[in-house]
Parts: structure tokens; sequence; C-alpha cells
């Protein structure tokens, strides 16, 4: 039987002969392949800095402790994420709190945001949903009036942009704030297996950052005085490296990465196409002054089929078609119930939780598996009506 995965992976014999070089170097870690890696994608982006880390949660990890985040704080952030997004918060003390998405985007609603500012509040970190940007311009504005921090999770969106007075600008960039994360791991848009990175235009955000991956040790001219092989740990960091086996792979990835995209939207143009006007689910908008690099294709049922959402899915995965729901509101999971979040705190995000389904959308899928896909969507609502 077929098996279409919703997300995968996309390797070719060009990043196995990258991995392979490295494996016969000197340098399997901390050597010439992280720098590169930094630099080829601080150039893709438009950021002045970049640091490669060993997955997306240890960026946000890390950009979290960058922003300040400590018990007593507040940072809000969209429930419709990835549990990592929130729970970086939690690493520093901080407390989550969730401002609802707006419908039509599912991304967090920058009304939503000005709600939820206190004085507590230290942070706001956006993710852009499925790949599509959120209104980055509105939530610096509302980020300056309130002196808060703002970190993407970009972990959908490499390689998507929006418009802005006039000029495009790639996320990751962070012309509209302080730190954007990625990951890349192998669901992603490139992968590195396990893998991360910040990128920022910050300076001493950059070192911090740096000083952090690496157990807090900083090596400069002022150690330098005691010795070459002096170093001093000035605060409490990790061991979050990115290993140089893997940043050869990510290196050789992101050469594909606009290959990659193109493929997406080649999908999507067929999926638009074909589902047209269709009486059982909605299709994912793109909207004005943005371009989506599409990392899921999110359906949402309608209305009159939302109760019949896991006998559909279950006929979906029973057909090979391994389709996923993005996301559970994260206030919803025992965990955060446990702590005290209370039920229907983002009306939209809990409608959109209930209608969900996300259908396969990666570069190894083929106009054959698109016919299967399709017809198996058609054949299996026809069926339950
Ligand atoms: C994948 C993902 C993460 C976490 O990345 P890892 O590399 O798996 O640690 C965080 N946020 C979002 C929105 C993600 O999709």
């Amino acid at each position: 039987m077929r098996y279409i995965s919703y997300g995968k992976q996309c390797i070719d014999y060009q990043d196995i002969r990258e991995v392979v070089k490295v494996l016969k170097s000197d340098w399997l870690t901390q050597g010439p392949m992280v720098q590169r890696f930094e630099e080829a994608l601080a150039k893709y982006c438009g950021a002045r800095y970049v640091v490669a880390v060993s997955s997306g949660t240890a960026a946000l990890h890390l950009a979290c402790l960058a922003a300040g985040l400590k018990k007593g704080d507040e940072a809000i952030t969209s429930p419709i994420t990835f549990l990592a997004t929130s729970n970086a918060i939690l690493y520093t003390g901080a407390k989550p709190v969730f401002a609802d998405i707006d419908y039509g985007t599912a991304n967090i609603n920058p009304e939503e945001i000005k709600k939820k500012i206190t004085k507590k509040t230290k942070a706001i970190l956006p993710v852009h949903f499925a790949g599509l940007p959120c209104d980055m311009p509105e939530i610096a504005k509302q980020a300056k009036k309130h002196h808060l921090t703002v970190i993407e999770d970009a972990c959908h969106a490499l390689g998507a942009e929006y418009k802005a007075d006039g000029k495009w600008f790639k996320i990751g960039s962070c012309k509209h704030s302080d730190m954007t994360i990625f990951s890349f791991h192998p669901v992603k848009h490139i992968t590195t297996g396990e893998g991360g990175v910040i990128t920022t235009n910050d300076r001493r955000i950059y070192e911090r950052l740096k000083a952090l991956r690496t157990h807090g040790v900083y090596k400069d001219k002022n150690t330098a005085k005691n010795g070459a092989w002096y170093y001093e740990m000035r605060e409490l960091g990790f061991n979050y490296r990115l290993t140089d086996i893997q940043c050869a792979l990510g290196l050789s990835q992101l050469k594909k990465l606009d290959k990659f995209i193109t493929r997406r939207r080649e999908i999507v143009g067929i999926y638009k196409k074909s589902f047209r006007d269709n009486k059982f689910f909605d299709l994912p908008g793109e909207g004005k002054n943005v371009k989506s690099s599409w990392h899921l294709y999110a359906v949402r049922l309608k209305d009159e089929y939302k109760e019949r959402r896991k006998e559909i899915f279950n006929r979906l995965r029973k057909k090979g078609l391994w389709v996923q729901v993005h996301y559970l509101p994260i206030y919803q999971q025992s965990y955060y119930k446990q702590s005290g979040y209370k039920k229907e705190i983002c009306p939209n995000a809990e409608d959109f939780y209930q209608k969900e389904i996300s259908i396969p959308l990666h570069c190894s899928i083929s106009i054959k598996d698109m016919d299967y896909i399709i017809n198996t969507l058609f054949t299996i609502f026809k069926r339950i009506t």
C-alpha cells in the first residue's frame, strides 16, 4: 500500500557526498562547516548574524534567555503552535500567555495581543503558521510601544516573505523583530536531522547566544591576557552545539531551498485547482503582501463535517494518507491544564483545532501521488455523505 506523509525530507546524492566529506575530515564538530552554514543562512535571510544550535527548541530556549525572560515575566504567543514555542518560555521561569488567532490566517491576531499586554509582559513570540507570515509591522509597532522583545518562531516559514513599506523582506531578516528562530527537523523545509538557528541583527544578542550555546563560556581579548588556554564562564549555559556533519547537510540542503519551495507551490496550485468550490472543506488562503513558503497544507472541514473529523482522519490514514492535525491549543495540553490554564481562552484557536487536517505537502510527492491523494480525499468524503 502507499504511504504518503504530510511532511518529509528530500535528500539526494549531493547531500550524502557532502556529509561523507566531513566524516573523512579532521572535524566532526566545531569545525569550519558551522560557520559556513551560518554565513549562508545569514545571506539567504538578509540577517547580520546567525547562531546554529542543536534544535529549534534549543534556539527558542536561548532566544528567550537572550530576551531576558525570567520568573515573574510574561511572554505572549499563539496557542496554535508546536509545544516548543511555549515550553521555551517555561524553561526560563516566565509565563506563557496565549493570544487568539485570526480565523482567516490561523496566525496570532495583533488585536488580541494588545488585550493580553500587562506590566509583566516582556516578549512576544509570533508563529508563522504553516509558512504564512504574521502581520510583523503591526506586531513590531506594539512591541515598540511597550518595549517588548519580539522573537519570531519561523520553524514553518524558512523562505517566506512579506511586504512592508513597499519592500519585500525575507522571514529571518529580523526587520520587525529582535530574533527569528528556525528548525531543521526532517519535516521542515530543509533538514540537518535535528538542528536549528537563531538570526538577529543585534551584536550583543549574538555574542550572548554564542556563549549560551557553549556553557556560557566567553573567550575574548580580556580572557586572552591570562593565556591562550584560558576561557571564562560568566553565566550558566548549555551544550546546544550543532555538529559539522549536520551543518554540511544543512549547507547542501540550503542550496536547494528555492527549488523545494517552488515544488511546494506547484503542489499547492494543483490542490487549489482540484479542490476549488468543494463542499467538504475550506482551503488555506495566502493573502496580500505575503508569500507563504507552504510548510503545511492545512484544510478546515466545513461546519457540518467537523463532528466527524476523527472518522475522516482514520479513513484517510487507512488509505495510506498519513495526515496530521496541527495543533491542539497548547493550553489544553494536560501539563498546561494542571498548571491552571482554563479552557476556552481562545475561541478561534479551538474552532480551528476542531476542523483542521494537514494533507501531504512535501518535495518528494510525485504526480502519481497527487492523483492518489486527490482521488482518495474525494472518495472518502463522498462515502461519508
Ligand atoms: C518544529 C517546530 C519547533 C521545534 O523545533 P525542533 O527542531 O523540533 O526542536 C518549534 N516551533 C514550531 C512551530 C515547530 O514547527
